[in-house]
């Protein structure tokens, strides 16, 4: 198989964000996304018309692949899980890499069509494999989308708990609404990161010292953002 993928990747980095922030890994940013965030940071990697891509042979992406001395890919985009193509795709990657530890980084939300395959792949699938779960539900999308993410709930049904839900957020608004989701979706405390919105050190730390007594109280956990502190909005770090 051959795949678009967001024409910085591969490219290797410190792991940025939630409960595996500092790892050393490659990441793989897919090309297409089904939420299209008004206020995403990423929009080279599915907007028509500012999409960056190139394509990659399994041969020579799994070349590339072999030259860093990480064994953790983070499968990324745009969207890596929900979108079929990509997903089918990050399996194949899997497949080559037996030895490798894994992660999603996702929006999780899942059509119809494309639920039988998820549960099919996660019925059967071993320890390496982490998934980072971030739903969209207060960000505006530019066209009427279903944010709803459903893997939450396909996973609790597999008894897949190796996920965390990681929210963004810039205001006491957002905490209230993300209290109310964490009750909604029966999610643990060690599943709750808390991720600030921003694309400087500056506007980061500030939100969070705002919330930051509200988080603690409630036992969630904070995602950092630590590349943004070391390199702003800088791509492919
Ligand atoms: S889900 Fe993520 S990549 Fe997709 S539009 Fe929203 S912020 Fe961007």
């Amino acid at each position: 198989m051959s795949i678009i993928l967001a024409s910085e990747s591969p490219f290797v980095a410190c792991q940025g964000e939630g409960p595996t922030q500092g790892y050393n890994a490659i990441f793989l940013r897919y090309v297409g996304c089904n939420a299209k965030c008004v206020d995403c940071d990423s929009k080279f990697a599915w907007k028509a018309g500012q999409v960056e891509s190139k394509k990659w042979t399994n041969k020579e992406l799994f070349a590339e692949i072999r030259k860093y001395k990480t064994s953790r890919i983070i499968f990324s985009g745009g969207e890596c899980l929900c979108l079929p193509n990509n997903f089918k795709h990050s399996k194949e990657v899997i497949n080559e890499f037996p030895d490798y530890h894994f992660e999603y980084e996702t929006n999780g939300i899942v059509s119809k069509s494309h639920i039988n395959s998820i549960i099919s792949f996660f019925e059967r699938i071993n320890s390496l494999l982490h998934i980072n779960i971030s739903p969209k539900f207060n960000f505006a999308q530019e066209e009427e989308i279903d944010t709803t993410p459903n893997l939450i709930s396909i996973l609790q049904n597999l008894d897949f708990y190796n996920f965390i839900v990681k929210f963004l957020f810039k205001d006491e608004n957002d905490i209230k609404l993300i209290e109310q989701f964490q009750k909604d979706w029966n999610l643990s405390n060690n599943q709750m990161w808390l991720q600030p919105i921003g694309t400087n050190a500056e506007i980061l730390k500030q939100t969070i010292l705002n919330q930051y007594d509200k988080i603690i109280e409630n036992g969630w956990n904070i995602s950092m953002r630590s590349h943004v502190f070391l390199f702003g909005n800088k791509k492919g770090v």
